[in-house]
This record gives C-alpha cells, sequence and structure tokens, in this order.
C-alpha cells in the first residue's frame, strides 16, 4: 500500500483527487443548467394508514435525469445544490409543482391527498421562504392544510430564535410540519413540545432491523409512545416487510412509508393507486 509505493500512489491520489473535483465542477456546471433545462423531475411516494390500509398522502422526491450521466439520486446533488444555494429556486419548483400535482390528484380522484415536500436546512433559513410557500399554495389553489413540510432535527437545532419566527410564520399559513429522519439528530424534548410538530418520522435505520433487532424495536416503540404523548402522528419510513409491517402495527404507528408499501413511483403511477383502492401492497422489488 502507501507505505511501499508512496510515490506512485501520490499520483494515483492526486490525480484521482483532480478528477474528484473536475467532476464536482461539472456536476454543478450542469445543476445550474438542470431546471431550465427541465432535467428534474419529482416522484411520489405513498403513505399508507396503518389502520384502514388507505393510501393517505405522499413524498416527493426530487430526481435529476442527467443528459450524460442519467438519473442522478437527491442524495448525490442535493448537498451541492445546498453549497451553491441552488437548492433555493430548485427548492421553489418542487414545491409549486407538487402543490400543482395534488390539485391535479384532487380533481382526478376526487380526494384530498396530503403532499410532504422535503426542506432542507439552506431553504428554511431563506428569508423568502415563507412568502415562497404562500405563492406556491395561491398559484395553485391547494390547501394550506394538506401541505406539510419536512424538517430535519439539524435544521431546527440551528438558531433557535430564528427557527421560532419561521416556525411562527409557516403555522401562520396553516401548512404543517414534520421531523424527518427522527432519531438520527439532537432533538430537545423541550423544543418538540413547544415547535407545533404534527408528524414525526422514524428513520429507517431504525426500520431496517426490525423485528429481530431487538433495541432498534424498544426505540421505535418509545419513540411512538412519545410522539402520541405529544399529540403528533407517527411515520415509520424504510418499511421494507410484512414483518416490519405487523410489527409497527402492533406498536400502534399510524402512516408507514417504504418499499414494502410502494416505491417512489411517477405521477401516474399514484393515480392508478387512488383510483384502485382496493389494490395489494407492491410488493418489494
Ligand atoms: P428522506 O426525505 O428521508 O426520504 C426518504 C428516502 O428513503 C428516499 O430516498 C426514499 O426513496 C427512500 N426510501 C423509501 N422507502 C424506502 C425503503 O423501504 N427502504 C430504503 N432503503 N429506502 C427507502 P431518496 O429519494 O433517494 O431521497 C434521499 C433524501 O434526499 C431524502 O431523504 C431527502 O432528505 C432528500 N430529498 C429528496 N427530495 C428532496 C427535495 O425535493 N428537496 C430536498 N431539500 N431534499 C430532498
Ligand atoms: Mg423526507
Ligand atoms: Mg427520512
Ligand atoms: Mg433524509
Amino acid at each position: 500500500h502507501a507505505k511501499n509505493c508512496g510515490k506512485n500512489n501520490a499520483k494515483l491520489y492526486s490525480s484521482s483527487l483532480t478528477m474528484q473535483i473536475m467532476s464536482h465542477v461539472k456536476l454543478e456546471v450542469g445543476l445550474r443548467k438542470a431546471l431550465k433545462n427541465e432535467e428534474l423531475y419529482l416522484l411520489y411516494q405513498p403513505q399508507i394508514d396503518v389502520r384502514t390500509g388507505d393510501i393517505v398522502g405522499v413524498e416527493a422526491l426530487v430526481r435529476w435525469r442527467h443528459p450524460e450521466r442519467g438519473i442522478i439520486s437527491p442524495t448525490e446533488f442535493i448537498p451541492l445544490a445546498e453549497e451553491t444555494g441552488l437548492i433555493v429556486p430548485i427548492g421553489e419548483w418542487v414545491l409549486r409543482t407538487a402543490c400543482k400535482q395534488a390539485m391535479a390528484w384532487q380533481r382526478v380522484a376526487k380526494r384530498s391527498l396530503r403532499m410532504a415536500v422535503n426542506l432542507s436546512a439552506k431553504q428554511f433559513k431563506d428569508e423568502n421562504l415563507t412568502q415562497i410557500v404562500v405563492s406556491a399554495l395561491h398559484d395553485t389553489g391547494l390547501d394550506p392544510r394538506l401541505l406539510e413540510l419536512e424538517l430535519t432535527e439539524g435544521t431546527l437545532m440551528d438558531d433557535a430564535r430564528a427557527t421560532m419566527a419561521t416556525l411562527e410564520q409557516l403555522r401562520g399559513i396553516g401548512v404543517h410540519l414534520s421531523i424527518d429522519d427522527f432519531g438520527t439528530g439532537y432533538s430537545s424534548m423541550n423544543y418538540l413540545k413547544r415547535f407545533d410538530v404534527r408528524a414525526l418520522k422514524i428513520d429507517k435505520s431504525f426500520i431496517s432491523g426490525l423485528p429481530q433487532d431487538s433495541e432498534n424495536a424498544a426505540i421505535t416503540r418509545a419513540i411512538i409512545a412519545m410522539a402520541h404523548g405529544l399529540k403528533m402522528v407517527v411515520v415509520a419510513e424504510g418499511v421494507e416487510t410484512d414483518a416490519q409491517l405487523g410489527l409497527l402495527q402492533e406498536y400502534g404507528c399510524d402512516l408507514v412509508q417504504g418499499f414494502y408499501l410502494g416505491h417512489p413511483s411517477p405521477h401516474e403511477a399514484i393515480t392508478q393507486m387512488l383510483l384502485q383502492p382496493c389494490a395489494e401492497p407492491t410488493p418489494t422489488k
């Protein structure tokens, strides 16, 4: 390894670092054009009511169809969008597209679906956030109570005073808030009480080991009990098996989301699900 052939390795390393930097820069240049070139699109993942089996909402998840590289995951380009500030216009596009789609489903399926949209920290800190949300709702006609903004613990903990002010404004509009990836960050229980959050989404890392992993089972039960004690709704994300669904049902979890219930899907597939409400859950692919 490095000890034996340091010189060659250094060369190899620096050239691969150069490649990495170059591809990063190329990706950034591409991302700047992605919106204008209509390379971004949304998939929607169903959220299912554990008690009734009904689809009650969806989460919008963005994808980038890169002209050369194919489909790029948000885990790769959202951090880049955050770094460059591009997340603000991208986030606005996501919000508008999702609200428009929610209205389209209301017309086609004659029922109200909740639409969950992820907000990253930079978007949450943007001083125009409230205005962007208000105008997306106004222009599409979506009922604010059907829009749920997903924030992470990290976003909420950042700066207490500014956070409270933004949350007050969002509450004023009437949109709902949920905490995404719950359990992976730092949450003060005191904050949870003050923030007026509708839902906690248990991070999929706790769900993936169920039902065997007894520690994750204990954490999952504790989160559900706490959320219910605080009059919050609990969503389990990353549900992949029937055994996981069964356990979550037994624990009294309210909503489930995951490959077992439905993959993130194009809007047409969700329309199909809405028009055939008795369909079996999609098996894991
Ligand atoms: P997230 O909000 O926690 O979304 C859940 C992620 O888990 C999604 O990954 C989804 O495809 C994946 N997932 C769903 N069910 C399962 C399952 O059963 N098993 C496993 N292993 N995974 C499952 P995705 O779509 O790659 O998104 C990753 C993250 O990127 C999201 O995590 C969110 O933080 C961020 N993101 C996605 N879309 C947006 C967006 O429009 N705006 C912002 N700011 N962030 C976004
Ligand atoms: Mg989310
Ligand atoms: Mg999550
Ligand atoms: Mg996440």
